[in-house]
């Protein structure tokens, strides 16, 4: 019988396998220590945390877009208030020339 214990220089990371029901250890080469465990470029927890917050920001940036839209949305509404929006068309040709 082999012996099955982890190897120390790779990465410690639990995968799932394609089809999702076969759960094996990372193949790839060790590349980090964080808090004791070994992973690989892939699974490093300190870049994932990283791209983790970008894709927040990247959110946040987003939220916020679309909050400024929703806003500008209800002005725009109570501005034409009453205005039927073949008027709102109409104003908006006449803008242009
Ligand atoms: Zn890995």
């Amino acid at each position: 019988m082999r012996d099955k214990t982890k190897l120390k220089d790779r990465c410690e990371e639990i995968v799932t396998c394609t089809g999702g029901w076969h759960r094996r250890q990372c193949n790839n080469k060790g590349k980090v220590v964080v808090e004791g465990k070994t992973y690989c470029g892939v699974h490093n927890p300190i870049r994932l945390a990283k791209k983790r917050e970008e894709k927040e920001a990247e959110w946040d940036l987003k939220r916020e877009r679309m909050n400024e839209q929703a806003d500008r949305r209800q002005v725009m509404y109570a501005y034409f208030e009453g205005v039927s929006t073949e008027e709102i068309k109409n104003l908006l040709r006449q803008k242009r020339g």
